[in-house]
């Protein structure tokens, strides 16, 4: 995997405004912020993708983002926000390294604008899918 702007970041090559850091995980304020406060948390690792993470680095990072989100919150004085986490170009990941972000909504006009354009479940079609999904999974 060649080295992205992030792993660039954790080198110390670029700089950033970093606002956590621990064994495994790294958290710094967005380039381009939707909303003050937007962070983006990020693996040590260099996986591409949610699925590629070690589970070592999926539970420090389950382990940091709530705290980082309290954080946010209590700096910003913003309650409400979002967490997101792109994976794939076609899915509006620019940046080829997993993160997180926590974006506060501090208005409508601010912060993550999201599109839903949700249809019923077929349920027939979803007992299926949620069983090969178990099955997957084991
Ligand atoms: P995504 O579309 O989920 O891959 O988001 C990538 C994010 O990385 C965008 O919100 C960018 O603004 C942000 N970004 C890109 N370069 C930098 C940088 N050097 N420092 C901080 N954030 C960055």
């Amino acid at each position: 995997m060649s080295e992205t702007i992030f792993g660039k970041i954790l080198s110390g090559a670029i700089p950033c405004h970093k606002v956590y850091e621990d064994e495994r995980v790294f958290a710094f304020l967005d380039i381009n912020p939707l909303s003050a406060g937007h962070t983006l948390i990020v693996p040590k690792e260099p996986a591409r993708t949610l699925d590629a993470l070690s589970d070592e680095s999926a539970a420090a990072l389950g382990r940091a983002l709530p705290r980082i989100c309290r954080a946010v919150i209590e700096v910003t004085g913003v309650k409400e926000y979002n967490v997101l986490e792109n994976n794939g170009a076609g899915a509006h990941q620019a940046v080829d390294h997993v993160h997180f972000h926590i974006i506060p909504k501090p208005s409508p006009g601010e912060g993550l604008g999201v599109g839903w354009p949700a249809r019923a479940l077929d349920h027939k079609a979803g007992a299926e899918l949620a069983a090969k999904l178990r099955a997957t999974l084991g």
